[in-house]
């Protein structure tokens, strides 16, 4: 059994207590077994998993997994605390704020010989699965992706790395971008911004990357892919699968701790998450020129 300590107790954190104390039936994610939790606040026991210092976490023999739930601006520094004490990390999205950090994280991981995970929900949606199946095989002229949603809470970072998912679909969909320009519209006094990236394929084809956050805006992706044969205007509605976004990355950052995953796909998903957090960064020191 792999003993887990949830580090933050927000929506993500509960979340991974829940699916820990009820995993999914004959997957790896029943090796998992959650002995603690820990929070800067003090918190009476929830679900029935109490509450333990991160100094007792990193200590404790029996720990031998960390799940990062802070809001991302403390990613980085939860996850070097318990890589350096030799435990594997799963960590909401975006692990660093930046791209050296990513690497340095990365690099610590490979040096102590644990899982280094980095959640991404958004992959593992229908709807995303259904859009991959319709993009798949059609030649791109070029796109938009218009993120819209409320404003972002304190220490979730700037918007291209809130944003990573988004981001991220990009890169599922189209292969490694480049990055050409970036610029970011604010007015704090409203609470709006609106970041815009510039981006190209290998091919050369461009795609837009929006994401634009104020009071009242719904939470929603637009898209508007043109292709060679057709245009694409919507996100294919597809019905939820019958595991839950949070429980099937369980199952496959428990996969990963028994070894059932291929080094080549350990490797493709580095390559890929690193790949993303460069993307990010360069965006984000365009958009502060
Ligand atoms: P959250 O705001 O619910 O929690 C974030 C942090 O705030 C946690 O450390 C939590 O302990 C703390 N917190 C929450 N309520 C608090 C309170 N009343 N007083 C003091 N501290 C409080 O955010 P979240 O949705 O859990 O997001 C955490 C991470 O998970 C982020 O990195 C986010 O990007 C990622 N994530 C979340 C979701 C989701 O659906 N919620 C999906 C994918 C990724």
């Amino acid at each position: 059994m792999f003993g887990a300590v949830v580090v933050g107790i927000g929506t993500a954190g509960s979340v991974r207590i829940r699916d820990i104390l009820a995993p999914l039936p004959n997957s790896p994610a029943e090796k998992l077994t959650v002995r603690g939790f820990t929070s800067r606040r003090s918190l009476d026991s929830q679900q029935g998993v109490s509450q333990i210092s991160v100094e007792e976490a990193v200590s404790t023999e029996d720990i031998h997994v960390a799940f990062i739930c802070t809001e991302n601006v403390s990613h980085e520094d939860n996850i070097r605390t318990f890589l350096q004490a030799g435990k594997h990390v799963c960590v909401e999205y975006p692990m660093a704020m930046n791209y050296k950090a990513a690497v340095e994280l990365w690099d610590l991981a490979q040096e102590k010989g644990v899982i280094l995970h980095e959640e991404h929900i958004e992959l593992l949606s229908e709807d995303y699965k259904q859009l991959k199946k319709e993009v798949e095989g059609k030649m791109l002229e070029e796109g938009t992706l218009h993120f819209t949603g409320g404003p972002l809470k304190p220490g979730f970072g700037p918007l291209a790395f809130s944003g990573i998912a988004r981001l991220t679909w990009l890169v599922e969909l189209f292969g490694e971008l480049s990055v050409t320009a970036a610029t970011i519209e604010e007015d704090s006094g409203i609470n709006f911004c609106k970041m815009t990236a510039k981006l190209f394929t290998a091919d050369n084809k461009p795609l837009t990357w929006i994401e634009e956050r104020r009071p009242g805006l719904p939470r929603t992706k637009n898209i508007n892919f043109h292709f060679g044969s057709c245009t694409l205007t919507q996100i294919p509605g597809a019905p939820r699968g019958a595991v839950g976004l949070f429980m099937q990355d369980l199952v496959h950052f428990s996969a990963k701790l028994v070894g059932q995953v291929s080094a080549e796909e350990l490797k493709r998903e580095k390559i890929r998450i690193l790949h993303c957090l460069e993307l990010a960064d360069r965006i984000q020191k365009l958009c502060q020129r």
